[in-house]
């Protein structure tokens, strides 16, 4: 499953492909994804020069020059395929450039999404409107997170899990930055030391910034005629790791709750 780090590469992967190109051919191969495409989709967007390209959370941003912005989710399994060599049954959506280059939406699960929106009124479209801070903005930090988390009761695993709190964060990265802060994921949001918050906010920029550089070295080996812009694997301090050792010699361990897995070390997270 995507995640922050893998729609950051995406998007650093396909600026090259379009960025100041007009779209040439805009071509959606079925109806919908997770919802329908715009009906307007092609009449909007094709003609239209690429202006820039930016990541909000887990959403990538296309901006044109008829102030539309096309945005992207890439759901369970979507993923760029560039200037593919023939074009499978799970390639939805497809673009071509001024430059001679295509792109294709590939999604075999279809729980991507497809939205149109202009480029003034993105900060009140539905998933934004109301989200919290980049992680990697610089409005995130340890006193954004005291302001965020003042007064909560409810687990800090799940405080970071919600959007209004922190934008685009999954639970492998919740799960790792845990780990480094020392901080037990049960442990109510409100009752964390800004000491603790501090330590946080940090390694969840780290934990993001090393998966996003890790992406780029993917993204070099993909950097080919039809290359895709993929997913990547990490060595994870505790993520999917039950049962093996924490660096600290204490087995780690996994609880569920509501449907997810939380990873941690009971020796190293008490705070
Ligand atoms: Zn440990």
């Amino acid at each position: 499953m995507p995640e922050l780090p893998e729609v950051e590469t995406t998007v650093q992967g396909l600026r090259p492909v379009l960025e100041g190109r007009r779209l040439t051919r805009v071509e959606a191969r079925r109806a919908d994804l997770r919802r329908a495409f715009p009906p307007d989709l092609r009449q909007r967007l094709t003609g239209a020069v690429v202006t820039g390209l930016s990541r909000r959370a887990k959403y990538g941003l296309i901006d044109t020059d008829r102030g539309d912005t096309m945005v992207f989710h890439l759901g369970m399994s979507g993923r760029w395929r560039i200037d593919p060599e023939s074009l499978g049954a799970h390639d939805h959506l497809i673009l071509e450039t001024d430059a001679g280059r295509t792109l294709a939406l590939n999604d075999p699960r279809r729980f991507g999404s497809i939205d149109l929106v202009r480029t003034d009124a993105l900060h009140v479209h539905a998933p934004f409107a109301a989200m919290g801070p980049e992680p990697l903005g610089k409005h995130f930090s340890g006193a954004s997170l005291e302001r965020a988390l003042a007064g909560r009761s409810a687990p800090v695993k799940a405080l970071l899990l919600d959007q209004r709190i922190v934008a685009g964060l999954g639970n492998i990265y919740v799960c790792e930055a845990l780990h480094m802060a020392g901080i037990a994921p049960a442990r109510a949001g409100g009752r964390i030391s800004r000491f603790r918050l501090d330590r946080l906010a940090t390694a969840i920029q780290e934990v993001l910034a090393a998966a996003i550089a890790a992406g780029g070295s993917t993204l070099r080996d993909y950097a080919r005629p039809d290359g895709e812009l993929g997913y990547f694997s990490k060595e994870w301090r505790v993520y999917g790791r039950e049962g093996e050792s924490c660096r600290c010699g204490a087995p780690i361990r996994r609880r569920a709750d509501s449907g997810r897995s939380t990873f941690f070390c009971p020796r190293c997270q008490r705070a």
